[in-house]
């Protein structure tokens, strides 16, 4: 994953975890941020404006956020007054729980807000935990518990007066002279003053025929339980034990390569791993380094890779029966990339599909949005994240797309994020300037199973320097130690790479650093223990 940026230059009432920026050796605020001086640490002066009438109570009320305002937003549409009409607070809501949103509630409820005007934040979510989707790998190998994946948002919002409804957003009503609300599944409304869309991303079958039908998903906590259950299930019959699991993972992206060397150490020297790429290689946007600390452990755990090639459809032996989905083995038909004739067909007891995700919003959530949602699903924002054409909605993750610049679909991306939204909630509130977005790119980290890992750190070296390093009695030591110098800086291939279990050290304590609260660490540490004891019993250091 992505190494997390600190969030020194808001005015957070508390810093969240001494760390912060330590591993990456910097602990500054995005480029282009006012200097500190240029803020208030704790703005004195609410600022006045047109306040809105949408009872604010009928949300303040219903402790289960189903709340109903029938009232209308009447009068000047801007609202930049930290309090509303009768001194309520101002309403914020938040859909969807995951680094984007969750981090961005968090963070509202962490600046200091003028006295009276705390904002009402309430988080919706379709799920009842937050998916920490770097770990889900961890969950295969059983080297993280739910706690520290998927934790519930009961827990994580305890110590927040953040509200959490949980319901599925179908629509939103954005009408300045009428009503803001989100509309749920069940009939249910959240009103809003400020909203924050936040729902991320889905698979994306590409309409390939079959993967719906035929192929697992690994993109959420539940996907990860699922796959194991899966596998649980294959091995419950001992015919299948002996001869091993055949599984196809069609995407050689990140997630492809992280799911194939945990696949491995889940199941064991049995077990056939085939990896079905489009590309030339694998994980070619990632740094050199680590896609060579990939390559070396994917070959070192009898992974086949077969690259250049498009899934065209996926099947399964016998035909679908009963659930429709079938109990015989999934083919995949491949064809080749370039002349697309050389057909190949791959058969696999499970296929896995990691090959594409799309923003969330579905086409008909999408159609009931009163604000531009492109093709994709992905909402087009403006540099300071709010969406284009509105006053008063903010995008972010992997829902938005920036209309200056394309960032990759990362958590790293999400979190530095949610700063800036939190930040230009409270600074259009009390009539602050907004800031523009600006993307730090601090790194990469991926797993190659349990105890082995890559961290990609973007810490230029000069040919020089690299090369006066290797020749030196110091280069075999950096490389018994699972270091490695790139020559050149510049691109995203670059930089140092930490592989092997330093870099997945370095990953979990990262991963630790960037858990949403401190309760959250401490019960994060307090499980390695637990996990620790269990394996200790089970024999697995002897
Ligand atoms: C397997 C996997 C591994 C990954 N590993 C890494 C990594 O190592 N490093 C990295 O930087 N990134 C990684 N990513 C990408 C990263 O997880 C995402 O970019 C990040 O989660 C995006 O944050 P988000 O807030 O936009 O979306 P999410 O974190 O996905 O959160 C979206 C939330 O919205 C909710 N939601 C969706 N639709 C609705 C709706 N209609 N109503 C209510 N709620 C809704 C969902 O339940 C979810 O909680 C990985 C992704 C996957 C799938």
């Amino acid at each position: 994953m992505h190494l997390s940026r600190v969030s020194g230059a808001l005015p957070i009432t508390r810093v969240v975890g001494v760390a912060r920026g330590a591993l990456c050796g910097r602990r500054d605020g995005p480029d282009g941020w006012p200097s500190a001086s240029g803020w208030s640490r704790s703005p004195s002066r609410a600022s006045t404006g047109e306040r809105r009438g949408c009872s604010a109570n009928a949300a303040a009320a219903s402790g289960d956020g189903q709340s109903i305002c029938g009232a209308s937003n009447t009068g000047e549409n801007r609202f930049a007054g930290a309090a509303r009409d009768g001194g309520q607070p101002p309403r914020i809501c938040v859909v969807g729980g995951g680094f984007g949103g969750l981090y961005t509630a968090i963070k509202l409820e962490q600046l200091m807000w003028p006295k009276g005007s705390k904002p009402r934040v309430t988080l919706v979510d379709q799920n009842t935990r937050f998916s920490f989707k770097p770990l889900l790998y961890d969950v295969l190998t059983d080297s993280a518990t739910e706690d520290e994946v998927a934790p519930a948002y009961s827990t994580v919002l305890a110590p927040y007066s953040v509200r959490y409804v949980q319901g599925t957003v179908t629509g939103v009503i954005n009408d300045d002279d009428a009503e803001k609300a989100v509309l749920l599944q069940d009939g249910g409304r959240v009103p809003y003053d400020w909203l924050v869309m936040a729902v991320g991303a889905r698979t994306n079958s590409f309409g390939v025929p079959g993967v719906e039908e035929y192929a697992l998903q690994f993109s959420t906590y539940d996907d990860a339980v699922r796959l194991k259950e899966e596998l649980a299930k294959f091995n419950a019959d001992e015919k299948n034990r002996n001869r091993g699991a055949e599984v196809c993972i069609v995407g050689g992206g990140y997630a492809g390569v992280e799911l194939a060397a945990s696949l491995v150490d889940r199941l064991g020297g049995k077990c056939k791993v085939r990896l079905v790429t489009s590309g030339e290689d694998i994980m070619e946007q990632a740094p050199e380094g680590q896609r060579e600390a990939a390559r070396e452990v994917l070959v070192a755990d009898g992974v086949s890779v077969l690259c250049g090639r498009l899934v065209e459809e996926i099947s399964v032996a016998g035909g679908a029966s009963g659930d429709g989905k079938g109990t015989g083995k999934r083919i995949v038909q491949t064809t080749d990339k370039v002349s697309q004739s050389r057909k190949e067909m791959v058969e696999a007891d499970i296929v896995i599909w990691t090959a594409g995700q799309s923003p969330a919003l579905t086409g008909e959530q999408r159609n009931r949005m009163p604000f531009k949602v492109n093709e994709n699903g992905a909402m087009e924002t403006d540099r300071t994240l709010k969406v284009v054409n509105t006053r008063d909605v903010f995008a972010l993750g992997d829902v938005a797309i920036g209309s200056q610049q394309t960032l990759p679909s990362t958590a790293q991306v999400a979190l530095q994020q949610a700063d800036f939204v939190a930040w230009n909630i409270w600074a259009s509130i009390n009539n602050r300037p907004l800031l523009n977005f600006q993307y730090q790119h601090l790194g990469n980290m991926m797993s190659l199973g349990a105890s082995k890992g890559a961290v990609a750190l973007p810490i230029p070296v000069p040919p020089p320097v690299s090369a006066a390093l290797k020749a030196s009695p110091f280069g075999d030591i950096l490389k018994a130690a699972g270091v490695s110098v790139n020559t050149t800086f510049g691109g995203a291939s670059d930089g140092i790479t930490i592989q092997g279990p330093a870099g997945a050290l370095l990953r979990r304590a990262a991963y630790l650093y960037r858990q949403p609260t401190d309760g959250q660490r401490l019960s994060v540490v307090s499980s390695w223990g637990s996990l620790l004891q269990e394996r200790v019993k089970r024999g697995d250091f002897k």
